[in-house]
């Protein structure tokens, strides 16, 4: 039963390799909610004309006119969002309950940018530990290739020799990840990622909890000074606010984790506007932590079902597996750092700092691709946005921070990378979850996330 069921999602996910030479055509999608990615109000009984890729009109149905042969699609009931964005996953590092070097195979990330493409999530950012191959998967996802998310990312990224990222954790190769020793060859490594012509530059600071040695000052200094020069944006890893508001000093461009060890400040906070550096919380890694120890029946849970290998089902039924993880330090230090993140994400939101969406899904095996990024849209709702607050943060908010302007909005002339779900998402976030269709560049990537088995009668 479960194995065919799973069989079943695999396919679901498996989808024909059909890619660029798709015919062009119209769509119009009647009757039903959009939610544009503004953050502003939603447009009931709207109708939204998509031809050759792109939105071509967003209006009431009634005062729409039906381009002849268009297709007509009823989306009564339903909300069309944006494509959700993803401005800080990886790809390529996990498969099954495994994280390592050997997970780095064409297969294995255009499978996962699937997986995410089921999910609604139509462009990933891999914010570091790529390898080589990093660059032509990056552009047959631009060419739409093989039915998955459009990829962006960081190449290797800059870490810090026996610290971050922890070689423990990611089982990294050495081409993963450059770990300089001196500015000069700080500066060096900025300068290789430039011709490997990447969308950002990624450093490691902190101490991973005091465990490992931080990122010296005068190296991410001369890697800011030398990305600034070169034309390229650094997002730093922090968890800490000391480091922080180190980076905002040294001039960072983008804060890739929210803050987890305290409370943040009025001068973080006005650091952060004056210099208009994006935050992005990353609120779904630290519950991803415990979330499977504390709540082993999501292993039922429909909406997990598609995302879920066998491997990583068998060790969530494990019962030791839950005890151990449950009784590590790790898991108080995660509870710590989410009721720290949520209470920071609402102060720095509301005092209208710019923020950005991620999850670092894909970096470990409990942080999966897809259904992280709705646990993090829940949890932003928790943290005290609206859900239509958390969506525009998820869509166009996640565009403008990768400086992409033709995605993230649906509007005249966008991309029409669209995110159909069932209700009305405006006010309830769980309405992501009821995936209905999943289209990039207005060819339909996914449908309906499979249905969860029926419940095996007991013995
Ligand atoms: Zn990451």
């Amino acid at each position: 039963m479960r194995s065919r069921f799973l069989t079943a999602a695999l396919l679901a996910l498996a989808l024909p390799l059909s890619a660029s030479a798709a015919p062009s055509r119209t769509l119009v999608f009647q009757g039903g909610t959009v939610l544009d990615g503004s953050g502003g109000r939603p447009l009931k009984q709207a109708a939204v004309v998509v031809r050759d890729g792109r939105i071509e009109s967003v209006g009431l149905a009634i005062a729409t006119k039906v381009p002849k042969d268009a297709e007509i699609i009823d989306f009564k009931g339903q909300t069309m969002l944006p494509g959700l964005i993803s401005d800080h996953s990886h790809v390529g590092q996990t498969s099954g309950t495994t994280t390592g070097s050997q997970n780095y195979t064409r297969e294995n990330v255009q499978k996962q940018l699937r997986q995410f493409a089921a999910y609604g999530v139509t462009t990933v950012t891999a914010l570091g530990m790529n390898r080589p191959l990093f660059n032509e998967l990056r552009e047959e996802a631009h060419a739409d290739g093989f039915s998955g998310a459009d990829l962006f990312g960081a190449g290797q990224g800059i870490g810090v020799p026996e610290g971050g990222p922890p070689q423990a954790m990611t089982n990294n190769a050495p081409d993963q990840v450059f770990r300089p020793t001196t500015a000069e060859e700080a500066r060096a490594a900025v300068r290789s990622l430039k011709k490997s012509r990447v969308d950002l530059v990624k450093v490691w600071v902190d101490s991973f909890l005091g465990k490992l040695p931080k990122m010296k000052p005068d190296i991410y200094q001369a890697v800011i000074d030398e990305s600034h020069k070169q034309g390229l944006r650094v997002a730093a890893h922090i968890h800490d606010l000391e480091d922080a508001k180190a980076v905002v000093a040294a001039g960072v461009d983008i804060l890739a984790h929210g803050v987890r060890d305290q409370p943040v400040d009025e001068a973080f906070v006005n650091a952060m506007k004056e210099r208009g550096v994006w935050y992005v919380p990353t609120l779904a890694l630290d519950e991803a932590t415990v979330l499977y120890a504390d709540q082993p029946q999501l292993v039922d849970d429909p909406v997990l079902q598609p995302a879920l290998s066998p491997e990583l089902r068998a060790q969530f039924e494990d019962a030791a597996w839950r005890k151990k993880t449950l009784a590590d330090p790790k898991a108080r230090e995660a509870r710590h750092a989410l009721e720290t993140n949520l209470a920071n994400l609402k102060a720095l939101y509301s005092a209208g700092v710019k923020v950005g969406f991620g999850t670092d899904s894909g970096a470990t095996p409990l942080r999966i691709p897809g259904f992280a990024e709705h646990r993090e849209l829940k949890l932003m709702v928790l943290a005290g946005l609206s859900p239509g607050q958390a969506l525009a943060v998820a869509t166009g908010n996640a565009a403008s921070l990768l400086q992409l302007k033709d995605r993230g909005r649906i509007q005249l002339g966008m991309r029409a990378d669209l995110f159909l779900v069932e209700g009305e998402a405006a006010t309830h976030i769980a309405a992501v979850d009821r995936v209905v269709g999943v289209w990039r560049q207005g060819r339909k990537v996914a449908g309906r996330l499979p249905e969860a088995p029926a419940p095996a009668p007991s013995p």
